[in-house]
């Protein structure tokens, strides 16, 4: 019989994250101000984020020690299982080995915890109090509810007002682990009272709920920060524990993946699984393909372009430079809520730029119809964003089918469906639209870019 799953024992769990831009052969551009277009100091940031992180975030150092606390609370869920395929295998009938890395096992259910926790540990090192931080669909929130918790901080999460009032299970999470979830745009921020006062029926918005949550950390300097959970380099810094467990469990598979694949939001899971890989490439001359698969409603990586723009719709963050849209690029309400982001990360910007790594985009019909066989085949019912990754994987395998060739696929399961289930009852009653937004379309937020820099 063949090993479905492969599993380390938590001594083996990795000690260090990996960063990436020890190993790259262009480092990222800096962040800048966007007052004096000058890079942004530590003096600068400290006032949003936990000095600890600042640091990560400015690395060149390889590898980074993961506190003991940090690895404590890790060990609830980790080291998380690699899973052959065997079932989707067979329904392809592909020649094709499919693995994935199970990220969906944590108790907030996606990979979001494995940045949560640090997040959390070091702010509450530095004698912070109170985290702040929005969320849209809620998987960012419920994961820094649970992981703050642990080291007894008390969170505020402003969550998009549509998504607080029609998604109410993520928020109930939330509470259950004692944070509290406030509807955005609330009366207890300026920003907040004065988008009421625009149109007191303001149903909300990502970027006016970072607003809400940064002005609430820069009011209280003493004891309160904000946190954020993709994008910036110390949260895909935190994630590479994924792709360092999956480097081992490759290796007791006997398996060398061919291509490795994660959906792509701000691109913290794929990084996470990624980085270790590329890390291969780089260091030993390997040829893994490394894979971020985006929705074609949102394609920043395949049609946006390489600028510096804000990290959130009001323009509150530094400006990084990035694969964009542009900030005022409005993404269609598609279902895998945590891929609607205009912009990419500056690490896996620059990789994209150099050619280091792949991106390719997929419509929602098709991923959630990947989603459904993967749950009929694997069991596992994914979360919308992952099935992106899963799609992607199908394509690679039905692709290996045609021409008669092997090929070892490894993807991302970032996250279970299990609270995304309207998705699929959207999908099954055949209420499901791919919107491709046009090429005029998105040059008029694009264009809007050279006003900036
Ligand atoms: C948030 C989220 C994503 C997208 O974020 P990345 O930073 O790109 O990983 C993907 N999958 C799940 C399950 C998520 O919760």
């Amino acid at each position: 019989m063949e090993t479905k799953k492969f599993c380390l024992t938590e001594r083996q769990m990795p000690t260090q994250w990996y960063n990436i831009v020890a190993d790259m052969p262009n480092k990222p551009l800096p962040p800048l101000h966007p007052a004096t277009k000058q890079p942004v100091t530590k003096e600068q940031m400290s006032a949003i984020f936990a000095e600890e992180l600042i640091d990560q975030e400015m690395s060149t150092e390889r590898f980074i020690d993961i506190p003991e606390e940090v690895q404590e609370i890790y060990k609830i869920w980790r080291p998380s299982p690699l899973v052959r395929a065997t079932g989707l295998e067979k329904a392809l009938g592909t020649p094709a080995k499919i693995y994935f890395k199970n990220e969906s096992v944590s108790p907030a259910g996606s990979h979001k915890p494995n940045t949560a926790v640090p997040q959390a540990y070091y702010n509450y090192k530095q004698g912070i109090r109170h985290l702040t931080t929005e969320t849209g669909a809620g998987q960012w929130g419920a994961a820094i509810a649970f992981a703050a918790k642990h080291f007894g901080l008390d969170v505020q999460v402003f969550m998009v007002k549509v998504s607080y009032e029609q998604k109410p299970y993520r928020r109930l999470m939330m509470n259950t682990w004692g944070a509290e979830c406030i509807a955005s745009p609330s009366t207890i921020t300026a920003s907040g009272r004065a988008a009421l006062e625009r149109d007191p029926d303001c149903s909300g918005s990502l970027g006016l709920a970072i607003s809400e949550a940064v002005e609430m950390a820069l009011q209280h300097p003493e004891d309160t920060r904000y946190c954020l959970g993709s994008v910036l380099n110390h949260v895909i810094l935190h994630q590479t524990v994924i792709g360092q467990e999956a480097v081992a469990q490759m290796e007791m598979a006997g398996a060398e993946p061919d291509v490795v694949i994660g959906c792509f939001g701000g691109g913290s899971n794929f990084a996470g699984l990624g980085f270790p890989f590329l890390r291969r490439n780089l260091v030993e001359g390997r040829n893994i393909r490394i894979v971020a698969v985006e929705p074609s409603s949102c394609p920043k990586l395949t049609r946006g372009t390489f600028q510096y723009d804000f990290g959130d719709v009001a323009g509150f963050t530094p400006l990084l430079p990035m694969y964009t849209l542009g900030h005022d690029f409005q993404p269609s309400d598609i279902h895998a809520g945590g891929l609607r982001y205009h912009g990419a990360g500056s690490i896996v910007s620059q990789l994209l730029k150099d050619g280091l790594v792949e991106a390719r985009s997929l419509p929602q019909t098709e991923t959630l119809a990947a989603g459904i066989l993967f749950a009929k085949t694997e069991g596992i019912i994914p979360a919308p964003e992952s099935t992106h990754a899963i799609a992607a994987a199908i394509r690679e395998a039905l692709q290996a089918k045609e021409e008669g060739t092997p090929r070892t696929i490894l993807f991302n399961l970032s996250g279970n469906g299990v609270i995304d289930l309207y998705a699929y009852e959207q999908y099954l009653a055949g209420a499901l639209r791919d919107y491709v937004p046009g090429d005029d379309e998105i040059a008029k937020t694009v264009s809007q870019l050279s006003k900036i820099i």
